[in-house]
């Protein structure tokens, strides 16, 4: 077949007549050399932390290259941000405007890695956090994409998951070493995202600051990346971005952290592109990371997907334009979504009020000016307005079959959630004093202390009936302190105003902490007629079939949650655990197998898969799994006595003598089952 197309061009072009559009194909002169391309973005990095002494990879770099000092992100979210970095899309076009939603890449417009790829770049994206897991869309276009991060099984699939800069860092450069040219790799830097908590040495680098230290620590990561590219002397063949994707309040207008204000403290990103051929300069007019993806295109020599977008490497200045972001996270504490427009001298913030600020002679927008520019207001709010019309309709309205799937399970469910948006919902910056209690509460809850947080989560519960995230955080607090039977309360009228499927599935967890299994399965069954494709709920169904006796079930619901989210080691785990109990050794072996390459540290998946191969004559091999496991959990008994039944089953009398022994000595009563099989098997 290939043959005769081959003599089919060739005849054609003999044929005098189609000689120009033969040649016009052959004549075009080899492409420039397309540089290698390294995108390193930097979560949570204000614009005003670099230049001052502790972060001097990226300043150095900034030095060479050219630097943006008016540059803003669309989002101060991680995932709608990394989606506008890797499609040159505003929110309203690609269509995830909070962290969660799964992003579904359009042929229209691919992302920036699936059209290098397809110009024939290799690909490579590593990641820092839960939020940027491949589930929520960004893994298109990437040969390989790294999304090992370790989630604690206790938590379920909190987005804030993460992993230090050094493991990105270590599997990035792997994958440089051998990557081959041209090259797009693509970094990302979870560290300066709150809790700050440095490694030894940082905080006192950035001054003794540890939000600093945490962005000291992503530099000297940057630096590892930069070291590798020179000893690859790949350095002038290669440009590196270097992008936050949003700032940090850190107290900025009473805003702690971001994603709930819109001033230029969360909105202001660093942004610095560095190659052999770009002239070193700075940049001050405003622009947007919208921008990025289109002008990483043109470098390489590919026309932007996009229209709209400045390129940030025009001769000139990028001409004067209103850059567009938004946030639409107050919703879930019920308050009014942020629309933004900010020019050169301008910046407008649309809520249920309007502000408006002359950067010009305020740049930390202090003062209001809007009543007295009402020129200025109009024009900016119809250019809002338009920008934001672009946006398709939010998704469809949960369909009646889903209203009918709760009714007949129990539940009457109100609108689908957030709330529709109410005109009058509270402008957040008026009650950002609220939130920053929120805040407080909700890491007492995560560093394990719910009893200090209760009081202030059932106050803002009470205030707010409508804000999701404060019902779902008091219901797990109230969980967590072990008061499990008044968090269902709580679960049961929150579910009743808001439909959501993540609510019906802290409800499960809830009732099943209660005891009330019955009321648990309906719950996960409620969640999933929200959302089919929920892993969490799939997962929380087929804990409820295995505690039931229901093996079968239960390892369909462990499969189809670890198909949806293939990096979560606990469902390969359960899945792990099912298929033993049906006797499916072979099997259980390999779901355990794939639990340990997501994280090689999960006690539960080194003793389940000890357990199979002591059970399949291995029970020499078996030993390093349990020891394994007990590195990471030392009062994991249940591993302890398999250790000693590997040893006793491998010959080693004597090893597992002294395993029993010490279960014996050490393990506290309510092991009694560890302890009853130690006192039988010592001999
Ligand atoms: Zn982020």
């Amino acid at each position: 077949m290939k043959r005769v197309s081959l003599v089919l061009l060739v005849a054609l072009c003999a044929a005098p007549v189609f000689m120009t559009s033969c040649r016009a194909g052959r004549e075009s002169s080899p492409p420039p050399a397309r540089p290698n391309i390294v995108l390193i973005t930097i979560d949570t990095l204000r614009a005003d932390r670099l230049g001052r002494g502790f972060t001097p990879a990226i300043d150095a770099l900034a030095t060479a290259g050219v630097r943006f000092d008016n540059a803003r992100t669309t989002v101060p979210l991680t995932l709608p941000a990394h989606v506008t970095i890797m499609t040159g899309l505003l929110p309203t076009a690609h269509g995830v405007r909070e962290n969660g939603a799964v992003f579904a890449p359009q042929a229209s417009s691919p992302t920036l890695a699936r059209r290098l790829r397809d110009a024939g770049y290799q690909t490579g994206g590593f990641v820092g956090a839960y939020v940027l897991d491949r589930r929520f869309g960004l893994a298109d276009g990437f040969d390989a994409y790294d999304d090992r991060v370790r989630r604690d099984p206790a938590e379920g699939a909190r987005l804030e998951a993460q992993r230090p800069g050094s493991e990105v860092v270590d599997a990035a450069v792997a994958w440089l070493q051998q990557a081959r040219p041209q090259f797009f790799l693509w970094v990302h830097l979870y560290d300066p995202h709150a809790p700050y908590e440095p490694p030894a040495g940082y905080r006192e680098k950035a001054g003794g600051d540890a939000y600093n230290g945490e962005v000291a620590y992503a530099d000297a990561q940057v630096a590892r990346i930069v070291e590798t590219l020179r000893a690859r002397s790949a350095v002038d063949s290669t440009v590196i971005a270097i992008a936050g994707d949003h700032g940090e309040g850190l107290g900025d207008h009473g805003e702690h952290t971001h994603g709930m204000l819109a001033y230029d403290s969360t909105l202001k990103v660093p942004l610095v592109l560095s190659g052999a051929t770009l002239q070193p300069r700075v940049v001050t007019t405003p622009v947007s990371l919208v921008d990025l993806a289109p002008s990483l295109l043109r470098l390489a020599g590919l026309a932007p997907s996009a229209a709209g977008s400045a390129d940030l490497l025009a001769q000139s200045q990028p001409s004067e334009r209103d850059v567009y972001a938004e946030t639409l996270y107050p919703r879930s504490a019920g308050w009014h979504a942020l629309g933004v427009l900010a020019g050169e001298r301008w910046k407008l913030i649309q809520s249920s009020e309007t502000e408006l600020y002359d950067l010009s002679s305020d740049p930390v927008e202090q003062r209001n000016v809007a009543a007295a520019h009402a020129g200025v207001v109009q024009g900016m709010t119809a250019r809002l307005a338009t920008l934001q019309a672009a946006a398709p309709a939010t998704s469809a309205p949960v369909a009646a079959e889903a209203s009918e799937r709760l009714r007949a399970l129990g539940y009457v469910s109100g609108a689908s959630a957030p709330a529709g948006i109410d005109p009058r919902a509270p402008n957040p910056a008026r009650v950002i004093e609220a939130w920053g209690r929120f805040e407080t509460a909700l890491s007492q809850t995560n560093a394990g202390r719910p009893q200090e947080a209760l009081a202030a989560l059932k106050a803002l519960a009470g205030s707010f009936p409508n804000a999701p995230v404060f019902q779902t955080t008091y219901g797990r607090a109230l969980k967590d302190a072990g008061r499990p039977a008044e968090a269902v309360a709580v679960y049961r009228q929150a579910v009743a105003r808001i439909r959501d499927a993540g609510l019906y599935h802290d409800l499960a967890i809830a009732a099943r902490a209660a005891g009330n299994l019955t009321e648990a399965l309906r719950a996960e069954q409620a969640a999933l007629a929200l959302e089919a494709r929920n892993p969490a709920a799939l997962n929380g169904l087929g804990l409820l079939h295995a505690e039931a006796g229901r093996a079968k079930e239960a390892a369909a619901s462990f499969e189809q949650a670890a198909a949806l989210d293939p990096s979560n080691a606990s469902y390969w785990t359960n899945l792990g655990n099912a298929r033993r109990e049906l006797s499916d050794l072979p099997q259980a072996e390999s779901a355990y197998r794939r639990a340990l390459d997501v994280d090689p540290t999960y006690p539960d998946a080194a003793n389940g898969l000890g357990t199979i191969l002591v059970q399949t004559g291995r029970a020499a091999d078996a030993v390093q799994w349990f020891e394994r496991a007990l590195q990471h959990q030392s009062d994991f008994y249940e591993a302890r006595l398999n250790l000693g039944i590997a040893f006793q089953e491998s010959g080693q009398r004597e090893r597992a003598n002294a395993v029993y022994r010490e279960i014996l000595a050490k393990a506290p009563a309510r092991f009694k089952r560890e302890r009853e099989a130690a006192a039988q098997l010592l001999r």
